[in-house]
């Protein structure tokens, strides 16, 4: 399979060979016989495609989500929008969920994201241990399910969240239950415990007595006094976990002053942590008690990026009482990003679509995209420029993943001819 005319935001216009769904070289673009890319069309897994100048990006990976929660928001509601309320209405409404309608749930979810070029996510699952046991591993079993049904076509990690309170003889046994499942790593939000140092060492008895790596919500909060990074960055380096933890959300590392930070940001850093900004959810969620200048939430992007801390965004809740927005577009989430972060000039936008694509991979262990050599995982978006694609977020993508087209998806528009015109009007 080859894509002749491709955009690289690095490597400018280029020809990609794919042979046995490797991308076999990379050269700069020959004109030739091919057939032309239309959005909507799912090409031929052998054929030469002419993309037309239009960019070429590596697929992207979604490295927060939770697709048991997701597109909840019409049941559960959240009227005042804090997370107070998105965790209270959610509690009651939980319980009730039958297995069918939350596997149809993730799979929607999935799929979506999938759409818009996404084909690895790791999915953070609630784990009540308190509840009756079918419940506990409901969420478990929707996702295993989910994970081996779009196996072909997309990676999904599980990632149970582990609770936050002192464990009884049978939380022990639950927990131990689902280590030894088909789950990919342990997660949970230490921060929301009473007594987060031992909530912290509980994660990190079973990360080592199962061999699974740590990714967790981390100081998930405006107040600058919630710093369990430090005790995860003590505890990491104690097991000798360097580059197996990663810290989710690191709210309150913006309310603390800059010294404080810095020196926070340099423990991560020894530590080999690292890091995920949810800028979605995060300025949706953060800043309830600021009038006036509210802020916006997220963590210190631009400081943990020049600190060399792998950073990547993420999506974090879809359509739920804790985030009602959001389509699992990371395109949508690095334009966040860069809203939240000030990342204005082209360069920092190739950043940021690192922090969607290489980053998360590397963090998810997958060695795809668009080199010579990696597993082929790419998309062709309806742009012509990176810039192009940030603004207008086209929903007009074809996405390659191992050796076949997955999804391709076209959009129109169509003018009244009392307008004159019958083009939509292109960027630039
Ligand atoms: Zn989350």
């Amino acid at each position: 399979m080859k894509i002749k005319n491709v955009l690289d935001p690095v490597r400018g216009c280029v020809d990609v060979t794919v042979t046995d769904g490797v991308v076999q070289a990379v050269v700069p673009h020959e004109p030739g016989p091919a057939d032309a890319w239309s959005p909507g069309a799912l090409p031929g897994a052998a054929g030469v495609v002419d993309a037309g100048g239009r960019l070429l990006l590596p697929s992207a990976a979604d490295v927060h989500m939770h697709l048991d929660k997701s597109h909840t928001y019409a049941s559960v509601g959240n009227e005042s929008g804090t997370l107070g309320e998105a965790v209270a209405n959610y509690a009651q409404f939980a319980p009730g969920v039958t297995e069918e309608d939350m596997l149809a749930r993730m799979r929607k979810t999935a799929l979506r994201a999938l759409s818009f070029g996404t084909t690895a996510i790791r999915t953070h699952i609630d784990f009540h241990t308190r509840a009756d046991e079918e419940t506990t591993f409901r969420g478990i079993r929707c996702a295993l399910a989910l994970k081996e049904e779009l196996a072909p076509w997309m990676t999904i990690e599980i990632y149970p969240m582990l609770p936050f309170f002192p464990y009884n003889k049978e939380d022990h046994r639950r927990i131990e239950k689902v280590t030894a499942m088909n789950i990919d790593g342990l997660g949970g939000a230490p921060h929301l415990s009473e007594a987060p140092e031992e909530a912290i060492d509980a994660l990190f008895h079973y990360a080592r007595e199962s061999g699974l790596p740590i990714d967790v919500h981390t100081d998930e909060s405006d107040d600058p006094s919630v710093q369990t990074v430090r005790t995860i960055a003590a505890k990491t380096m104690l097991h000798h976990m360097e580059g197996r933890v990663t810290v989710d959300h690191l709210c309150s590392l913006s309310a603390v002053p800059e010294d404080e930070a810095a020196e926070m940001i340099r423990l991560m850093k020894t530590a080999g942590l690292q890091a995920v900004t949810l800028p979605a959810a995060n300025m949706y969620l953060q800043g309830r008690e600021d009038r006036g200048l509210v802020r916006r939430g997220t963590t210190r992007i631009r400081e943990l990026l020049d600190a060399g801390i792998p950073l990547a965004s993420a999506s974090d809740n879809v359509v739920d009482p804790f985030h009602p927005f959001g389509r699992g577009d990371l395109l949508q989430i690095a334009q966040l990003t860069g809203y939240a972060a000030h990342m204005v000039s082209p360069e920092d936008w190739k950043t940021l679509a690192e922090m969607i694509s290489r980053v998360p991979k590397e963090m998810m262990g997958l060695p795809e995209g668009i080199h010579p050599g990696e597993k082929a995982s790419f998309m062709i978006v309806d742009a012509f420029s990176l810039g192009e694609a940030l603004a207008s977020l086209p929903e007009e993508r074809g996405v390659y993943h191992h050796g076949s087209w997955v999804a391709s998806t076209s959009s129109s528009t169509q003018f009244s001819p009392a307008l004159g015109r019958t083009e939509a009007p292109q960027y630039g």
